[in-house]
């Protein structure tokens, strides 16, 4: 991989990664890691409802930014664009589409 496209996988991902910080905030998830609904809505069943959409979505943009953070270190630790099954180059194609991803396309379908 290049070092212009290796730049650009990782602007990508430090883009991603503002965004789903920026979205875990609005959610109540931001760096204190608490959600903080207002306590006089506490009983309804429609803000306990729309908690658990809350923490589900949260749990979903928590995975995906743990995978963004793995990538960017593999950025870092020199390994990046290589499956973490088998060691091949994962396809250009695949990392523009996802720049997260761990497996190649093989390895990925295995699974
Ligand atoms: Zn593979």
């Amino acid at each position: 991989m290049s070092d212009a496209t290796l730049a650009d996988r990782r602007a990508a991902l430090e883009d991603e990664r503002v965004h789903l910080r920026h979205q875990l905030a609005e959610l109540g998830y931001g760096d204190e890691g608490r959600l903080d609904y207002d306590q006089n809505f506490a009983d309804s069943s429609q803000v306990t409802a729309e908690r658990g959409e809350a923490e589900a979505l949260a749990k979903q943009l928590k995975e995906t930014l743990a995978e963004v953070e793995h990538a960017l270190g593999k950025i870092e630790a020199d390994t990046y664009g290589m499956c973490e099954s088998c060691g091949q180059p994962i396809a250009p194609a695949r990392l523009e589409a996802k720049p997260a991803a761990r497996l190649c396309m093989d390895c990925a379908s295995k699974r």
